[in-house]
């Protein structure tokens, strides 16, 4: 652990510089041409590839190589290969080809598909992502070459969530080069999205988790009472951090930077418990492959320090819940970033364009956005005032503000308003150069000086969904931009005139105010912003008319791969929560009600004792507390009846929209009708008897 960052960065990772030293020169720059202009892939040139990787891999231990990739349960999936093959003189050589670096073939018949494929077609592919590094993983079974990929069907069609984002690159690296065109930057041969992920997560102690079953089988409490304190005194915010989580993301980040995700900020968040990682932005896909790293090693690093990492969106009521800030971009191969408004963004023509293209592709497709932003966990987030509202909408600041509004009101916007000077008002700190304008933590998709940050995300989802979209309906409208744009004789005057009819049409959809506030539910259903409150409410977007008609365009997904991606999201959503019912269920049979029958029977029998041994002793106080506790306990009888009577009757629907609404609108209540007498309980039961530990124990005793 003592090992300079710049010796461990990087080490496992087959980067540009290993490939320099190892491969031809002629097979370099033909990978080279892959990589960075999407040039086809020669067999050859994989050929030559893969033995390099083999060799570099086996000097580092390696003994097997996976097919690392993204199915569409969110998580990765991988199935390991040796490199031994036989020889005829009953010995071994290790081996790797390039048919085996470029392609493999997974069983797909278990991965979810949403019906893309019937039970009997398993064959599924894999191929072999180049623009994403391949890397060496060092875990109990020991080194491993992972090799990013994607996964398709027997037909082609996206079993996985890097298919449509590699697609979704394309469209917007093809559609901002025609722009790019225009502006007369020939030079620019590429425009990758550059994507940030912040994540966040909770550190539990690892015996406390594995005494609740919810926590276990639903990522999530599903029982709890909030302890005396909470997060009302913001004194964990970016509080000093704890020896034992220090240690722990330590290690976290070495193991980050071997693997060459380049782990940057950590502190803790608002909630007890709760702390956040951020990487440094890379290429959308990239960036994609290396969240998951981070979720997956946030969870084993975790499980070395007796801890246990939850990257459930709400793990406990009450309290903060997770989610993750995905910071976007426009990058071109020659170090620009198109977001960049530079100093006087007012003169920057080229800036306002793509500006105005982010605002228009957010408001004509907010319902895509708010479905990537879906998962059963962000339904008890979005809209809680402590994450972004469900609705959506642009934080752009004061500065663009203005500058948009003289846009609108003069057709030119002749001066922009700057950042000034900050007087602390001691002689001791030094005057401090302000930013233009201030932040605003309650917008869901906000301008933050050079990129948006779309604040939305679930903390466990891939990012790949929402950078999908994002990367989509702004290629959509870059792409309507150019048509008109490429016709026009006078290109100066045509672009102001886009750019301010872009922002007249759009304008609604920019909000600066507080995105908390009833009033802002109010004013946004006044401009006609969409509302959707849950993920199933969610989910027909992806099917709708408009959107077919946008991903076929765009050839990012087809009607079938969108219906599948639906149909799935909808039994996924029905899954979870039957599985949140059954285990709330259990618990209170198995664990609750023994602790809480036995506690009253205890009390009960006291007052028989003293009432022998002192017959005028008051025994009022043990008379109400058995009293209160079998009120309690019949109430929390009749919901588990209740929840358990739902449950069954759901098990005979067909999976879609109406199972997961009945869920949404039968089952959840009847979850909480089950809670609500039992937190009740905790706060009068023996704290020594209790089944369970607390929320104390959990958010208080790392
Ligand atoms: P803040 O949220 O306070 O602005 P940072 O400036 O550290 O914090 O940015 C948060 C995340 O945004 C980091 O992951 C950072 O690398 C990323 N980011 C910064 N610039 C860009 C960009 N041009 N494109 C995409 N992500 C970016
Ligand atoms: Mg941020």
């Amino acid at each position: 652990m003592s090992e300079k960052l710049t010796d461990v960065f990087g080490i496992d990772v087959f980067s540009d510089a290993v490939m320099v030293e190892r491969l031809p020169k002629r097979i370099y720059s033909a990978l080279k041409k892959t990589i960075d202009e999407g040039e086809e892939l020669d067999t050859n040139v994989a050929e030559v590839v893969a033995n390099a990787m083999k060799d570099w891999a086996i000097e580092r231990g390696a003994t097997h190589y996976t097919h690392w990739f993204q199915p569409m349960t969110g998580i990765t999936a991988e199935k390991h290969d040796s490199f031994i093959s036989p020889t005829t003189d009953g010995k071994i050589i290790m081996e790797f080809s390039g048919k085996e670096l470029i392609k493999g073939e997974p069983d797909a018949s278990s991965f979810p598909s949403g019906g893309l494929r019937a039970t009997f077609e398993a064959r599924g592919y894999t191929a072999w992502d180049c623009t994403s590094p391949a890397f060496l993983r060092e875990d109990a079974a020991g080194v491993t070459l992972c090799i990013p990929t994607a996964f398709c069907s027997y037909n082609g069609e996206a079993l996985d969530m890097k298919t449509p984002l590699l697609r979704s690159m394309e469209a917007l690296n093809t559609q901002a080069l025609r722009v790019l065109k225009l502006f007369g930057h020939t030079d620019v041969k590429k425009v990758n999205p550059s994507v940030g992920p912040e994540q966040e997560y909770f550190l539990i102690d690892k015996s406390k988790y594995l005494q609740r079953e919810d926590l276990i089988f639903t990522g999530r409490t599903l029982f709890g009472a909030m302890p005396p304190k909470g997060q009302e005194l913001d004194d964990h915010y970016y509080g000093s951090i704890k020896e034992r989580v220090a240690s722990y993301m330590k290690e976290l980040n070495v193991e980050l930077w071997k693997m060459g995700v380049t782990a940057k900020t950590q502190h803790n968040e608002v909630a007890p418990a709760q702390h956040e990682l951020a990487p440094i932005y890379t290429t959308a896909n990239i960036a994609t492959d290396h969240n998951q790293l981070v979720m997956e090693y946030m969870k084993k690093v975790a499980n070395r320090h007796g801890l246990t990492c939850l990257l459930h969106e709400k793990p406990f009521a009450g309290v903060n819940g997770s989610g993750k800030h995905n910071n976007w971009s426009m990058q071109t191969d020659t170090g620009m970033n198109l977001l960049n408004p530079g100093k006087t963004p007012n003169e920057n023509v080229q800036f306002l364009l793509f500006l105005s293209a982010v605002l228009k592709a957010v408001d004509l497709h907010a319902d895509l956005l708010r479905v990537a932003a879906a998962n059963p966990g962000n339904d008890h987030r979005l809209g809680a005032n402590e994450a972004p509202p469900a609705i959506i909408s642009v934080y752009i600041g004061t500065q663009l503000e203005d500058v948009l509004n003289q846009l609108i009101n003069n057709g030119e916007a002749k001066n922009c308003k700057h950042g000034g000077w900050l007087n602390v008002g001691s002689h001791a700190i030094p005057e401090l150069k302000k930013d233009a304008t201030d932040r605003n933590r309650t917008s869901p998709f906000a301008f933050t000086g050079n990129k948006f940050e779309f604040r939305m995300v679930p903390s466990s989802a891939s990012i790949a969904t929402a950078n999908t979209i994002i990367n989509t309906i702004v290629a959509d409208v870059l792409c309507d931009m150019a048509d008109e744009l490429e016709k026009a004789d006078n290109f100066e005057q045509a672009v102001q005139e886009l750019i301010k009819r872009t922002v007249c049409e759009h304008k609604r959809i920019v909000f600066n105010g507080n995105g908390y506030g009833d009033a802002w539910v109010e004013e946004a259903a006044r401009r006609g912003l969409p509302n959707i409150k849950t993920m199933v409410d969610s989910i027909p977007a992806l099917t709708a008319e408009k959107a077919i008609t946008l991903f076929e365009k765009h050839k990012v997904f087809s009607v079938n791969e969108l219906k599948a991606r639906a149909e799935i999201m909808y039994e996924d959503y029905s899954k979870a929560i039957n599985i949140e019912a059954k285990t709330m269920i259990n618990m209170a049979y198995v664990k609750y009600f023994p602790a809480i029958i036995g506690y009253a029977g205890e009390v009960a029998k006291s007052i028989n004792e003293i009432r022998a041994a002192v017959p005028e002793a008051d025994v009022e106080l043990q008379d109400t507390l058995v009293t209160e506790i079998s009120h309690l306990l019949s109430k929390a009888r009749s919901a588990v009846k209740h929840l358990q009577a739902l449950v069954e009757r759901a098990q005979d629907m067909q999976e879609g929209h109406d199972k997961a609404a009945f869920f949404r609108d039968e089952v959840i209540p009847a979850m909480q009708y089950l809670r609500e007498p039992i937190d009740a309980l905790e706060l009068i039961v023996d704290a020594d008897r209790w089944p369970v530990p607390t929320y104390g124990d959990l958010l208080f005793e790392i």
